[in-house]
């Protein structure tokens, strides 16, 4: 029987080694600056913003419509996570029955709830606003307190509520950081922080003490119709050319 020899196979030509793919690189977002590596105002710039806003509205006013420091205090509570327009709203009818501290209480919680049933928690707000007023009557003499500690002892009222009653009521130097200013002070890089505290210390910090009693309604305003959070209106801010936001569009 013949012997089959088999011939070897032939063997395989190395296959090179593919190289790997290189990933495909996704579209970066616009790459934003870190808060560190805006460039801080100088203090001639920031002067030079507020003088602009002073022209532009030498008396600014807040929203929140009171008539007395006792129904500020009230309004600033009821205004928590609410639109000044929608607290408006409901204390206009409620001061003209409970401008006091001792009307509220004699107007009672179950009243007070109808009056502001249109306001987000008005359950809650309730209930403090019938136990600040309780507060300011037993331990201050029926007067709203003037100092932050003792305003922020009230129930309801923070950090934010003192800065407003302090500013508005008794013309102190203070800076209340809602929403707006929050926004517009890292958006300009004039304060930029984390925390509303870091941005109201910020601001505090630069800006200078002739501005500062109206400082806190010039931003509010300024973020409140200019630089609007989703699309600010870049091309008639009054501070265009000084704000070091990356993404703005002028
Ligand atoms: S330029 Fe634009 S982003 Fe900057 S403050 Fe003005 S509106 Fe805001």
């Amino acid at each position: 029987m013949a012997k089959i020899t088999r011939k070897p196979a032939p063997r395989k030509a190395p296959v090179p080694k593919k190289k790997a793919k290189p990933a495909i690189a996704k579209p970066k977002a616009p790459a934003k600056k870190s808060l560190k590596a805006i460039r801080p105002w100088t203090p001639a710039e920031v002067h030079e913003a507020f003088s602009r806003f002073r022209k532009a509205n030498p008396e600014p006013k807040g929203e929140l419509e009171h008539v007395n420091p006792f129904t500020l205090l009230v309004a600033v509570v009821l205004s928590a996570q609410a639109t000044d327009a929608g607290v408006n709203k409901a204390t206009r009818a409620l001061f003209e029955v409970a401008d006091t501290p001792q009307k509220m209480l004699d107007l009672g919680e179950e009243r007070l709830r109808e009056y502001i049933k249109t306001i987000g928690l008005y359950r809650t707000k309730a209930r403090n606003v019938i136990a600040l007023s309780a507060k300011v009557l037993s331990e201050f003499g029926g007067e709203v307190p003037r100092t932050r500690a003792e305003i922020e002892s009230l129930p309801g009222a923070g950090r934010k509520t003192a800065n407003v009653v302090l500013n508005m009521a008794f013309g102190e130097h203070t800076m209340a950081v809602d929403t707006h200013v929050f926004r517009v002070g890292n958006r300009t890089g004039l304060a930029p922080g984390k925390t509303p505290l870091e941005v109201e210390l910020g601001l505090e910090k630069v800006i200078p003490a002739e501005f500062m009693l109206h400082a806190h309604h010039w931003l509010i305003l300024h973020g409140r119709y200019t630089c609007l959070a989703r699309r600010p209106r870049c091309e008639v801010c009054l501070i265009n050319d000084l704000c070091r936001w990356p993404e703005k569009t002028v």
